[in-house]
């Protein structure tokens, strides 16, 4: 084989997608019995236009092209999605030095259409948000990510891409000029593939996918965390209570984009994600019904008409982060191992928010090292 995929994810897949249409024999090895199961389809499905990140960052470089790219593919290929535009919102002056720096920043990273707006017209658009002034970004929408991810799946087998659904990887040696990847299938087999090239797309897995080829991850700052984002959904009778994204100014140390409301295709209305570190490494998608007060008290500084029992528990997802609580930013990991020994594998690690926006991106990225 000349590439072996590991993770069948949206970023997996986009990588399937790229390398089989550039004539690359590829073959894809997802653990569960189907694509999608994990991070890919437990997010907010917001196609992100690249305003929060710090300029030069992968994130901040790949979200502006991403979004435009975005909704190109899903034009050309019906992927269902709507062009919502999203608020970013100031309650009060406290918040509006955050907000002009935001600005500041979506300007340097070359996001279009991004405007300062007043009260007034917050109020016109949207008349139960409390807002004294907000960021306008007409480019910002929702996206159905299975959709998305199929569009990929089904262009990638056309073109030859093979797909090892309920394998696992266990284990992977350098042999000769290629790798050796010991793979296991859902009946406890195990055999070996052989690959000159290896994409390493296990999202939660990642970084210890990286440890089996023989990465020191410590020392490679390749350590994941566990950061659970769970939400809670509007009831029905509540629709159109928003008509667009609406996010507060993110908390300084961006772990998150603080507790937003988005809507889902029909116009639906949710909110979240909360941030939440895991202890340990279980991936613990249950939604505590006793944090409902805390979506409640955080979403009814700036949105009216709610009462706490409008709010229902809805799915979580853990984002795959390479910053730890309290730590610095960090950016995706786009990375080639030459320098580690290990020429021709592929790494993709802490590829947490816009990685559904990014994905197309970062499969080029990653392919592009193999041609
Ligand atoms: C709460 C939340 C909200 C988010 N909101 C947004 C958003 O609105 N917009 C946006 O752009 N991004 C968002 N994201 C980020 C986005 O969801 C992720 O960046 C993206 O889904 C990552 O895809 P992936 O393919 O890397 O990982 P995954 O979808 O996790 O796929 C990895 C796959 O690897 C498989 N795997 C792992 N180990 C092995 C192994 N040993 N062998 C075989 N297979 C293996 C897993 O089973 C899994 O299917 C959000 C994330 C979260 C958690």
């Amino acid at each position: 084989m000349e590439l072996v995929i590991i993770g069948g994810g949206v970023v997996g897949l986009a990588c399937a997608m790229v390398a089989s249409e550039s004539g690359i024999e590829t073959i894809l090895i997802e653990k569960h019995n189907n694509f999608g199961i994990e991070t890919s389809s437990r997010n907010s499905e917001v196609i992100h236009s690249g305003i929060y990140y710090p300029e030069n960052t992968l994130k901040a470089k790949l979200c502006v092209e991403a979004n435009r790219n975005l909704y190109d593919w899903c034009e050309k290929y019906n992927i269902p999605h709507r062009r919502t535009g999203k608020f970013i919102i100031a309650i009060d002056d406290s918040e509006l030095p955050e907000l002009l720096k935001l600005y500041e920043q979506a300007k340097v990273n070359g996001v279009e259409g991004i405007e300062l707006v007043d009260e007034s017209i917050i109020k016109g658009e949207e008349p139960n948000i409390k807002a004294i002034a907000a960021l306008w970004s007409p480019n910002t929408g929702i996206i159905d990510s299975h959709s998305l991810m199929n569009s990929y799946f089904q262009l990638a087998k056309e073109k030859g891409a093979l797909f090892a659904f309920n394998h696992q990887v266990i284990g992977i040696k350098r042999y000769k000029s290629s790798y050796l990847l010991e793979v296991k299938d859902i009946g406890g087999n195990i055999f070996e593939i052989e690959s000159k090239y290896i994409i390493n797309s296990a999202g939660l897995n990642s970084d210890e996918i990286a440890s089996l080829a023989g990465i020191d991850i410590k020392e490679a700052g390749y350590v994941l965390y566990y950061c659970k984002g769970s939400y809670f959904r509007l009831k029905p009778s509540k629709k159109g209570i928003v008509r667009h994204l609406i996010y507060p100014v993110p908390p300084a140390n961006m772990t998150s984009l603080g507790i937003h409301v988005t809507l889902d295709l029909m116009g639906y209305v949710k909110f979240g994600p909360d941030v939440e570190y895991l202890n340990n490494r279980i991936k613990d998608y249950k939604v505590d019904e006793q944090a409902k007060e805390k979506f409640f008290l955080s979403v009814s500084r700036y949105l009216n008409n709610i009462e706490p029992d409008d709010l229902l528990p809805d799915q979580a997802g853990i984002r795959a982060k390479l910053q730890g609580p309290g730590m610095p930013y960090r950016d995706f990991i786009i990375k080639e191992e030459s320098q580690r020994g290990l020429p021709g594998f592929i790494n993709l690690i802490g590829i947490d928010s816009p990685g559904l926006t990014c994905s197309l991106e970062i499969a080029k990225l990653a392919v592009n090292y193999i041609n």
